[in-house]
């Protein structure tokens, strides 16, 4: 049994129901659980009530305190492929049509170095929890191997096992050659969730299933894989979906219906299921993902550098869906910055919706910080993460706000977190554990793992034929 104390944070954000906010805060954690939360005078008080000497005590003044950021959508291996698509400013189905073949020379280790160098990126721009959507497997990699640089950075993970099964030949987007037999698929889906699944309060490994989109998997493997995850507890549905226009005339003219009614066929709408981006539902739909309870990621970067579009978050939370955010894979982003990612959200809700008379405060800082926190943690079901309350996961961050990026933007230190220079966090504690302190991610030679990854995703495109 351990107690780590965090006190003096000048703000302490905890996304509770009434979106408090302490001044002087500070947050008592038992191993991995909160179990009070004050200002640290109050904390103070408590502490001698209960004779409780802290193990750790770290004095966070000068910083923002916030729930760990939740990131609901990502391909980690895409950091292998960064700026080759986005750099020639190819939109969605070229750019994968441009990436599918160097891509498909992927193997475990490439996998691995990818996911871990991903994770990284993303602890130190605050995020905590993460989902990720890998859904090819060439040269016998597995989701293992992203599971494992989880496991060996402490980040709590989502990692969905996804598919890909209609090739070229049948009419799909991707080459045959990284599609893969339903029934293999199935196997394996089973095979990952019986062997690192954890449905308890607090699970470090959620294994989702996540056929990739519907035009790249049959109809009949989304609907088995959806009757197979209901067959489990808590192993929830992904994919992507109404992403772009192209994917809207695919679904007409493949299927004669739009992208939601399809998956509507399907039996994929529910409170167990969250698809990525909807960036072109229509007012129905809208209606049809609150009233099913479906939840959204918004993927913003990603939606603006392929030119897919501005999704209607400020409708899509007006209407109470359950949306949350995600940086999307590397390789449509081209980054991993979380806390940039709700910056991208903020802005981009206030741009390109005409007949709204005062933009600039159509979509607030705090709103976009909802999406990154609680917002995360309504889409994944996890209400033991996401907002700073006793009994909750400890799992919190804290941003410097007396540095160079926020000088004179003290009036709102909260929202200056966002409307700044987004930063790198300056303490990240997961599951109770101190992952990064002072800045610094403990324990990590990101240089030689930099140098492996570069060095993987350049026989990769050599394998490919397309080094320049
Ligand atoms: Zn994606």
């Amino acid at each position: 049994m351990s107690f780590l104390l965090i006190e003096h944070a000048d703000v302490l954000v905890t996304m509770d129901a009434g979106r408090n906010e302490i001044v002087d805060g500070a947050l008592l954690a038992k191993d991995n659980r909160i179990v009070h939360i004050d200002d640290s005078m109050a904390m103070h008080r408590y502490l001698h009530q209960h004779n409780i000497t802290p193990d750790e005590v770290i004095n966070a003044s000068g910083t923002v305190v916030l729930p760990g950021l939740i990131n609901c959508h990502h391909h980690l291996y895409q950091t292998l492929t960064r700026s080759l698509g986005t750099s020639a400013g190819l939109s969605l189905f070229d750019w994968l049509k441009t990436l599918y073949p160097i891509w498909g020379q992927m193997d475990a280790e490439s996998v691995y170095t990818s996911a871990k160098l991903g994770l990284i990126e993303l602890i130190l721009s605050g995020a905590t929890t993460v989902a990720d959507h890998l859904y090819l497997f060439p040269n016998g990699s597995r989701l293992d191997d992203e599971i494992a640089a989880a496991q060996e950075l402490g980040v709590r993970f989502h990692p969905t096992r996804g598919s890909m099964s209609l090739g070229e030949s049948q009419g799909g987007l991707p080459p045959d050659n990284i599609c893969d037999t339903e029934e293999h698929i199935l196997k394996d889906s089973q095979r990952v969730i019986e062997t690192f699944h954890d449905a308890q309060e607090f699970s470090m490994c959620r294994v989702g299933l996540a056929p990739c989109s519907p035009f790249s998997v049959t109809a009949d493997l989304m609907k088995l894989s959806a009757n197979m995850a209901r067959s489990y507890p808590a192993v929830n549905l992904h994919t992507h979906l109404a992403e772009t226009i192209d994917e809207n005339r695919f679904c007409l003219q493949k299927f004669g219906k739009r992208p939601l009614e399809y998956m509507e066929s399907l039996n994929w709408l529910g409170d167990d299921v969250w698809f990525a981006h909807m960036v072109h539902p229509d007012d129905e739909e809208i209606k049809k993902l609150a009233h099913s309870c479906t939840g959204v990621c918004h993927c913003p970067s990603s939606n603006m550098i392929l030119a897919s579009g501005i999704a209607p978050v400020r409708q899509m939370v007006d209407a109470n869906i359950r949306v949350g955010l995600g940086v999307d894979g590397s390789a449509s982003n081209d980054g991993n910055q979380m806390l940039g990612e709700a910056r991208q959200a903020m802005l981009l809700q206030r741009v390109g919706w005409p007949g709204f008379e005062s933009s600039a405060s159509r979509f607030s800082a705090r709103e976009a910080l909802e999406l990154a926190t609680v917002g995360g943690a309504k889409v994944l079901q996890r209400p033991d993460i996401g907002s700073l309350e006793t009994g909750k996961a400890a799992d919190f961050v804290a941003f410097r706000v007396d540095d160079l990026q926020h000088a004179g933007g003290h009036n709102d230190k909260v929202a200056s977190l966002l409307t700044c220079a987004s930063t790198g966090v300056w303490l990240s504690v997961i599951n109770g554990r101190i992952i990064v302190q002072n800045g610094e991610l403990l324990n990590v030679d990101i240089e030689s793992l930099v140098y492996r990854h570069n060095k993987l995703a350049h026989t990769m495109l050599v394998n490919a034929g397309k080094a320049r």
